[in-house]
């Protein structure tokens, strides 16, 4: 590793600038106070799902820094919140950097929130040491990017990018008490008046996030270079066959739909193997009905996850495993009903972003890999209204959605170091001297 002490590159200011991790870690602690929930095991994580009282208190929480760091904070129509630190040419489009503080039930303690904290703290570092660049820096935190209480996830920024109407995202019905979104965004006090979607769009859009799977820690390495988002295809499948007793009906007379589910389990995850790469497939949920020991079951419901970060590969994937599925339940003479869940193309990051974040973090001395990710992102929607990259440091076990979630200080240090520096560069382009 090469020591950070005699950098001399460009992007880089003097006196070689970094972030402050125990402020850092210190807001990232009090933000998981609320909703903190004990594991078992000892684990800390958090429970905020989107527009719940927890989440509210947590935004005011982060609302607050806002202003203690005196940006100018607007609120949109469908509660994504914008802190704004002015630069020295405010004309100028912003460079935007941010992520979620909203977590699924068992949720961790820096999945989203590092990239909103980070931001807060980058801002932070460039206050201390005097700094204005020519472009405004805004922070955001987007509504609902889990979508465990909203569905879809990424609602926020996916309405924010016009990918959404407004009036459909205030009528989604919450999964767990059915309030409406738009009902609850009052509730709490955050419909904002900002128009959905934005009236103007950043410069750039930057997210550090964790990287919320096992890479980066397997292999020692310190920063991973985000190169896109893989395609995610979700499809539930409802087989119906014949409900028969388990110890009279012949092997030969059976319409069983808990074969065949087990046949597609079988095959997804051999096709996987076969077309190597990024590909992953996943039966996630078996349902069989009645479930009874004795008892052939009636129907099978299953969901399959299948992800690549090539598109025509995923649709190769998605059509052999309809053909595999139609031959198995024509074998066994069973119905099979299928539904697609979700359905998002792979997206691919600005080749200049991914390089500057790449050449970034050679330049701090970090050992980086580029890597695409594997779970969804508010960088993925912004991607479509300006150029886009993100940071991910290592998560410990490759744990995320899990109370256990951690990432240790000197990488979260060694992430907010790289947006710092990437942020710096961003806002610096088109300076006028
Ligand atoms: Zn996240």
């Amino acid at each position: 590793m090469t020591s950070v002490g005699n950098t001399s590159a460009a992007n880089l200011p003097p006196g070689d600038v970094r972030v402050d991790i125990d402020r850092l870690v210190a807001r990232i602690e009090a933000l998981a106070e609320i909703g903190a929930v004990e594991g078992p095991d000892g684990a800390r994580g958090c429970a905020r799902l989107a527009l719940t009282d927890a989440d509210r208190d947590a935004r005011d929480l982060v609302v607050g820094w806002m202003t203690d760091l005196g940006l100018d904070i607007e609120v949109d129509a469908v509660g994504n919140v914008f802190g704004t630190c002015r630069g020295s040419q405010p004309e100028l489009a912003v460079v935007m950097t941010g992520s979620h503080i909203d977590t699924v039930r068992t949720g961790g303690r820096f999945d989203g929130n590092l990239g909103v904290l980070a931001g807060l703290e980058v801002i932070e570092t460039l206050i201390t040491n005097d700094i204005t660049p020519a472009r405004s820096i805004t922070v955001a935190f987007f509504t609902d990017e889990e979508g465990a209480r909203f569905a879809p996830d990424m609602l926020g920024s996916l309405v924010y990018v016009g990918g959404m109407p407004l009036e459909q995202a205030l009528d989604v019905e919450a999964v767990d008490d059915h309030q409406r979104l738009g009902d609850e965004l009052l509730r709490i006090g955050y419909a904002g008046t900002l128009p959905c979607p934005g009236a103007s769009f950043p410069h750039r859009f930057v997210e550090l996030h964790i990287e919320q799977g096992p890479i980066l820690e397997d292999e020692a390495i310190e920063i991973g270079v985000v190169e896109g988002v893989q395609g995610i295809s979700w499809t539930q499948l409802v087989i119906s066959g014949q409900s028969a007793h388990a110890g009279t009906t012949p092997m030969r007379l059976r319409h069983d739909p808990g074969y065949v589910a087990a046949e597609i389990v079988g095959f997804v995850r051999r096709l996987a193997g076969e077309l190597g790469g990024d590909q992953v497939a996943t039966v996630g949920r078996i349902e069989l009905d009645p479930n009874l020991v004795n008892v052939i079951p009636r129907s099978a419901t299953i969901t399959l996850d299948v992800r690549n970060t090539d598109e025509p590969t995923l649709q190769v994937a998605e059509r052999r495993i309809a053909d595999e599925v139609a031959r198995v339940a024509a074998a066994e003479g069973v119905r099979v009903e299928s539904t697609t869940l979700a359905r998002f193309e792979p997206v691919n990051f600005d080749p200049a972003m991914i390089d500057l974040v790449e050449q970034t973090a050679s330049t701090l001395g970090y050992s980086t890999r580029r890597m695409s990710s594997g779970a969804g992102h508010d960088a993925q929607m912004l991607a479509r209204v300006c150029p886009t990259s993100m940071i991910f440091v290592p998560s410990a076990n490759g744990l995320s959605h899990n109370l256990a979630e951690f990432t240790a200080p000197a990488d979260l240090e060694r992430g907010a170091n790289v947006l710092l520096h990437v942020i710096l560069a961003l806002a610096r382009q088109n300076e006028s001297a």
